[in-house]
């Protein structure tokens, strides 16, 4: 499986043996893969998200640091008089689709033969990484900002990570991660490729169970575009390989409270970073500077989609209403309920939505 990371701005290359997060310039990279889909065999495989290993940019099996996670049920269901499928992403080890990038990154973190990882979060990452970490017996810190859900600190401080709490806001964190990150190597959600690699797996798992079609629509919370930007890859990968022909709609849903991606996306701009977002109940999102914002417009843009934003008290009806129907799912993940509640969809289409997070880590 030969594989290398390019610079997305000077367009230098390094060997994927290399333990980089970015590039001397200071750019994003991204991973050049040729991922493979042998249909048969992965039907034989167990239904993890490992199973679409040739897929996956890990070398040797033995690297692989997994709890068999993945292979989450999609379900039909009637969500606001709207027949829909929800991926139930919030049935993961540690609460959240987090898990799919964690899993490739911690393998490919254990494949580099590093000790120590620095990582930050609003929780949901920090958990996932901290899991695979502790799994894998790899020293983890995790930055947080102060005002992350206690549950989610609990919960990676249990987990044996060593926690650090940031006074001030979501971007400060970064920077003290960043810095940090200068000295060791960066398991970064948003920077590091290989998580993208990782949550990539979550649109093959919804082809598969669509009998290796598409959906016509895709509805995703988009902050740092983990599972946006994830999906386009993992999308772009099996059109590559003729195992789809059409790309579906992907629309990312953001809390007005902070929406950068959905102000550019209207002003068919750059997303400003300047201004001060309002806090949202959507933690999982309230990400003001998102490092990925062009990879995650030119996804969406590439796919006809669009950028829509939600208001707290939407979030929340959606909230309340899908517990009522059964599904315990955190705020963050309401975003994309309380969309679809407003977007006009045509008859028949084929439309997934993620549940991304487990109610039980946020005490809304
Ligand atoms: C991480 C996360 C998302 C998506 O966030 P991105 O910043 O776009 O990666 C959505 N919902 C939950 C619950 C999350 O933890
Ligand atoms: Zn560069």
């Amino acid at each position: 499986m030969k594989s290398k990371l390019l610079c997305q701005s000077c367009h230098a290359e390094y060997s994927s043996s290399e333990p980089r997060w970015n590039c001397t310039c200071g750019g994003l990279l991204t991973l050049d893969f040729h991922a493979r889909f042998p249909i048969s065999n992965i039907k034989k495989r167990k239904p993890n998200l490992w199973r679409y290993r040739e897929a996956l940019p890990i070398n040797q099996d033995r690297h692989i640091i997994s709890f068999d996670e993945g292979f989450t049920p999609l379900i039909q269901e009637e969500v606001f008089g709207k027949k829909v499928l929800l991926k139930q992403e919030h049935l993961f080890p540690s609460g959240s689709y987090k898990d799919r990038g964690a899993s490739v990154l911690v393998s490919k973190i254990k494949e580099l033969g590093l000790k120590k990882v620095v990582e930050d979060s609003s929780g949901n990452a920090g958990a996932a990484i901290a899991a695979y970490c502790a799994k894998a017996s790899i020293d983890c810190h995790i930055y947080t900002p102060e005002k992350t859900s206690p549950e989610k600190l609990i919960q990676i401080k249990q987990y044996g990570a060593h926690l650090h709490v940031v006074q001030g806001s979501r971007k400060d964190t970064a920077l003290a991660a960043w810095n940090h990150a200068q000295t060791t190597y960066y398991a970064s959600h948003y920077w590091n490729p290989y998580f993208f690699h990782g949550t990539k797996t979550c649109i093959f798992e919804i082809v598969e169970q669509l009998g290796w079609k598409t959906p016509d629509v895709l509805i995703i919370p988009v902050g740092n575009g983990t599972l946006l930007y994830g999906s386009y890859i993992g999308l772009k990968e099996l059109q590559q390989e003729n195992i789809i022909d059409k790309l579906p709609r992907i629309i990312g849903v953001q809390a007005e409270n902070c929406a950068p991606l959905a102000n550019a996306w209207k002003n068919k701009d750059e997303p400003t970073s300047g201004n001060s977002p309002k806090e949202t109940i959507a933690e999982g999102i309230a990400i003001s500077n998102p490092v990925r914002a062009n990879d995650i417009l030119h996804s969406v843009k590439e796919t006809n989609g669009d950028i829509l934003t939600v208001t707290e008290k939407e979030i929340l009806d959606a909230l309340y209403y899908i517990r009522k129907k059964g599904y315990y799912i955190e705020p963050t993940s309401a975003v994309v309920l309380a969309a679809l509640k407003k977007h006009h969809l045509h008859k028949n289409q084929v439309v997934v939505l993620p549940l991304t997070g487990h109610g039980l880590k946020h005490k809304e």
